[in-house]
């Protein structure tokens, strides 16, 4: 089956307890998935789960910018050579009021691993929240040096999708597309042209409508391809190979 997982956090301790039955259970339905490092900890547990049919990103989320110095750039560099590893991130800005991390401390850490995936020509996994201003700007001065991105979990206006799409990046849903309240974000999504489309779960968090309250687990992607396939007005086939052609080529995946 022609579905990718674009982007989840397998490594959380929400999956201790059964994370081979979880990953078995969802390459059942998956063909892969990318697992997401937030800090050095677990960009290293996301490439010690990666193998058949697992790629990892290793990245520092701004809610851990201020770890960012010298010495994790290099272990992220180090890290970033592992054969399965396919993008950096995720990176990116965070305004919301739960994150304490200052702005400064934010662009800096954004802007080295920007700068690191321009010099080791790994496309950028990025988290954006309430803060689109700041990282249209960072991301202009880098966008002609970068080979390719994704805005992870989109959340932001049309205007907004346009200019991600200027910059030859991908956008990708996650399972709060599905919500009935997020009409809004459903106006954005209709503005993504389908060979930039992805679909992630970043599991286990935003459980798609359909299975809201659980656990999100990767194979969840499913109900989010099969809601944007029905907005869409295409069939659940189509978008799932179109957004699976659209990872393998952003991550240079190759599964033939
Ligand atoms: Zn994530």
């Amino acid at each position: 089956m022609p579905l990718v997982d674009s982007h989840c956090h397998i490594q959380d301790a929400k999956f201790d307890e059964d994370r081979e039955e979880m990953i078995a259970r969802s390459l059942e339905i998956l063909d892969w998935m990318v697992v997401i490092g937030d800090d050095l900890p677990t960009s290293q547990q996301a490439v010690a789960l990666t193998g058949d049919r697992i790629y990892a990103s290793v990245g520092v989320h701004p809610y851990y910018a201020d770890t960012l110095d010298a010495e994790l750039l290099d272990a992220l560099r180090f890290l970033a050579q592992s054969e399965h590893v396919v993008a950096l991130g995720e990176m990116g800005l965070d305004y919301f009021k739960h994150c304490d991390i200052p702005k400064d401390i934010q662009e800096n850490a954004f802007r080295a691993q920007l700068d690191l995936a321009c010099e080791m020509n790994l496309p950028v996994v990025i988290h954006n929240r309430e803060s689109t201003k700041d990282l249209c700007t960072i991301i202009d001065d880098y966008a002609d040096n970068l080979c390719g991105g994704v805005l992870h979990c989109f959340a932001g206006s049309p205007e907004f999708v346009k200019h991600c799409l200027s910059w030859g990046f991908h956008v990708s849903f996650a399972g709060n597309v599905t919500f009935p309240k997020a009409e809004e974000l459903r106006i954005a999504a209709r503005e993504v042209p389908l060979d930039r489309l992805l679909v992630e779960t970043d599991a286990p968090y935003l459980a798609p409508q359909a299975v809201r309250g659980k656990r999100c687990e990767p194979h969840h992607t499913k109900h989010t391809a099969e809601f944007l396939a029905d907005m869409y007005g295409i069939s659940y086939e189509e978008l799932a190979q179109a957004t699976a052609d659209n990872a393998a080529r952003l991550y240079r995946v190759n599964q033939d």
